[in-house]
């Protein structure tokens, strides 16, 4: 089951104005903040939405129902891995989407860039960091960043494009908001350090984006509000 797609016209616009209203708050353009839409649980169509209404990437977690779904589709947008990538899927991942957000370990790191030579194509990659020290949550140590960033600019088939994390599920604010800054400010430093330039910052969801975008995210990942509740997929 999905929306209609004149309600989801309805709710991109609505998750548009907030982040433009965010940005103006933040001091910052709408434009330096991009929205992926997050097709998850949701049927091939979903990505036909957010191409139609002239989005430009979509974001899947798990890497057999992206790769299905995008056979399924025609749609034109590019397909982006926001879920924990396991080993055993890196080349899979790496010869169907368009970018990996999560890439968290030296391992994965090497699979992935083999699997890229392989497939003869650069992949553009993020490195997912656990910022906000969240038990629950996948990605790389805040100390361990460091040492994973220089592991993958050696890597000749892998674009490292910067950052993505998830905060804590919080009913305070300013957990997130210290998750984002701490991400901002490690990108900083380590673009300093490395002279990387490492411009994308994955963070913020549908609800902790306005935070995100205070922190100096550069693309929010958006589900909820834009296709309503998800259905668990058998
Ligand atoms: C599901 C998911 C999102 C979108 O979450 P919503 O709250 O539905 O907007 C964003 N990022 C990741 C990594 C996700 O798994």
């Amino acid at each position: 089951m999905i929306i209609p797609y004149d309600e989801f016209c309805r709710r991109a616009d609505t998750v548009r104005a907030g982040i433009a209203a965010a940005c103006v708050r933040a001091g910052r353009k709408p434009d330096e903040v991009g929205l992926l839409a997050v097709t998850k649980n949701h049927p091939p169509a979903a990505a036909e939405y957010a191409a139609r209404y002239g989005l430009p990437a979509v974001g899947e977690n798990r890497v057999q129902e992206g790769v299905d779904k995008r056979a399924a589709t025609t749609a034109e947008v590019r397909w982006e891995l926001i879920g924990h990538l396991q080993s055993n899927k890196a080349k899979l991942a790496a010869t169907h989407f368009d970018r990996i957000q999560t890439v968290d370990s030296e391992k994965l790191l090497r699979l992935l860039d083999r699997a890229a030579a392989e497939a003869g194509k650069i992949l553009p990659v993020l490195l997912q960091i656990n910022a906000g020290h969240d038990p629950a949550k996948f990605g790389a140590d805040l100390a361990d960043a460091p040492r994973l960033l220089d592991a993958a600019l050696t890597q000749s088939h892998l674009k490292v494009e910067g950052f993505m994390t998830i905060a804590p599920l919080s009913d305070d604010t300013s957990v997130a908001t210290r998750t984002f800054t701490t991400l901002r400010e490690l990108r900083d430093q380590l673009a300093g350090e490395t002279g990387a330039l490492l411009p994308e910052l994955s963070m913020g969801m549908s609800g902790d984006y306005v935070e995100a975008i205070a922190a100096g995210s550069t693309q929010v990942r958006i589900g909820t509000a834009l296709y309503g509740e998800r259905e668990p997929v058998a």
